[in-house]
């Protein structure tokens, strides 16, 4: 894990979602866990050496950013959507992903359950723990219930995927036009260092560039309705831009979410579907 300022680390490099462990003078607070149990094994070690763990937060409900839950026995923090995507998502569907993933890895997950969030809510909540505060933020757009956590006593912003660096970014689950406001939100908060998604950690001018992303799906899609595509001619003949190549890790599912991404901005775009959300 790489130590960002006094009291937090972030860990950018295992298979799956960033992770934030945060030291605070009543126990750890951690940012997401490994979908990947021999990394969350891992994780959980390096954890338990800095102190005691009292809460998970879940930035949103892909399962990259859930399956490790299991391994930390905490009530875990969550927007109220996101609770209901984790209770909506079957744990069969999860140990699948556990098998395509971490074959190994099976065997220290026999008796998984989902660690379904206890603590919600709306449009923002505040942790204090310590001397520390948790900013709970409701940032909608990468998923329906995405949160960002900004502490502000280290200056440190976890945004989840609503931010990737150096990374693809996926919109299958995405409300665009939400996204973009809420990456205008981002801006506006006071912080150093951030902590995206996915990728290094970086600071504020990798803003600009994810919004010119979206924006750029948003063109590609908009163009294609435009000129009188029908969803499934979208779905066969249009692609996203390619931010970054795809890395090892999502070679298999990289390309299926690519695709349910570009069915995703249609129907957003051309209102098809009333409730997006
Ligand atoms: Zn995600």
């Amino acid at each position: 894990m790489q130590q960002l300022t006094r009291n937090v680390y972030a860990e950018t490099t295992f298979h799956g979602a960033n992770l934030g462990c945060i030291v605070t003078g009543e126990g750890l607070v951690l940012i997401d866990a490994p979908p990947n149990p021999t990394n969350a094994v891992k994780w959980q070690k390096e954890v338990n050496s800095k102190g005691e763990v009292k809460y998970l937060i879940n930035t949103e409900a892909h399962e990259d950013h859930i399956i490790g839950a299991f391994f930390f026995p905490v009530p875990v923090i969550s927007h109220e959507k996101t609770r209901e995507e984790i209770i909506a998502t079957s744990t069969k569907e999860l140990l699948d992903i556990v098998a395509a993933i971490d074959p190994a890895g099976l065997p220290l997950v026999k008796d998984f359950k989902k660690n379904v969030p206890t603590i919600t809510f709306s449009e923002a909540l505040t942790l204090y723990m310590g001397k520390h505060t948790f900013q709970l933020i409701y940032l909608p757009g990468h998923t329906p219930g995405q949160t960002a956590v900004l502490i502000p006593e280290e200056k440190v912003l976890f945004t989840g995927d609503n931010i990737t660096n150096k990374m693809q970014n996926f919109l299958h689950s995405a409300n665009p036009i939400f996204w973009l406001e809420s990456l205008k939100k981002i801006e506006e908060l006071e912080f150093e260092h951030l902590v995206p998604g996915h990728g290094p950690v970086c600071d504020k001018s990798v803003i600009a560039e994810q919004y010119r992303y979206i924006e750029r799906c948003i063109e590609t899609i908009k163009k294609a309705i435009d000129g009188g595509m029908t969803r499934e001619e979208a779905l066969e003949k249009v692609s996203l831009p390619e931010r970054f190549p795809l890395p090892d890790e999502l070679k298999y599912f990289g390309p299926i979410m690519l695709k349910q991404s570009v069915g995703r901005l249609y129907d957003a775009l051309s209102q098809r579907s009333v409730s997006l959300w």
